[in-house]
């Protein structure tokens, strides 16, 4: 394993829930795909289809990271197929940046929901703290797996566990931030957060400026 992953894995698991499962020695994208597969480190594996890993290039210079799955993608088991995806394929075609040669994950891995009051319907749940740094080995791993050239935080979950609890998102979005994570690393909003604009207009301005963002990002390539 090298040096400076199993320093973080270490400082990692210093800081997260008793730990159940024994991560192997990761080689490549897919052997950890494999193993997080298995992964037990926290419950939300127990309410959820399955691990819903990272997906793209192993040598993709742009690293997108989100929440966590939502419900189409915890059935398909692939990161960034929902609604919200297509927002995201859309945003990035408009800002010149290939899908395919980019790298999405979330930092959590397994779907968070409660059941729907009416309905069948599973209900998007915020995860915790301590779910989030449960679930952050293996985030750190897809890191030093890809080793991406920029890093781009999508939302305040993934922007605040990575670049700490006082990030705000709507002051800083867009803008670079100093991090050891990345050569460059920005954050900006999550595609979901478009879908909930009160109405076409305001959807569209939004659109624009998360367009705006990602053609930035694209610049920095
Ligand atoms: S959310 Fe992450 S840490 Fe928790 S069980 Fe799933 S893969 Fe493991």
């Amino acid at each position: 394993m090298n040096s400076l992953l199993k320093s973080q894995r270490i400082s990692a698991e210093r800081t997260r829930p008793q730990s159940r499962t024994s991560k192997p020695e990761p080689r490549s994208l897919a052997a950890l795909r494999r193993a997080a597969g298995d992964c037990r480190d926290c419950d939300l594996w127990k309410n959820a289809t399955q691990t819903v890993f990272g997906e793209g290039p192993s040598r993709a210079k742009v690293f997108l990271v989100g929440e966590q799955p939502g419900d189409q993608e915890d059935l398909a088991g692939h990161p960034f197929v929902g609604p919200a995806g297509k927002i995201l394929d859309e945003a990035l075609q408009q800002a010149g940046i290939d899908r395919t040669e980019v790298y999405v994950t979330n930092v959590v891995k397994h779907f968070k929901w409660a059941p729907a009051q009416r309905g069948k319907r599973r209900i998007h749940k915020k995860p915790r703290f301590t779910e989030i740094q449960a679930c952050r080995p293996w985030l750190d791993a897809e890191l030093q797996t890809v080793k991406p050239e920029v890093l781009v935080c999508l939302g305040a979950t993934a922007a605040q566990s990575l670049l700490g609890r006082e990030f705000s998102v709507t002051r800083h979005r867009g803008q670079l931030v100093e991090s050891p994570l990345a050569p460059k690393v920005v954050a900006t909003v999550h595609p979901s957060s478009i879908l909930r604009a009160p109405d076409a207009a305001a959807r569209q301005s939004q659109m624009q400026e998360f367009v705006r963002d990602l053609t930035r990002i694209a610049a920095l390539l």
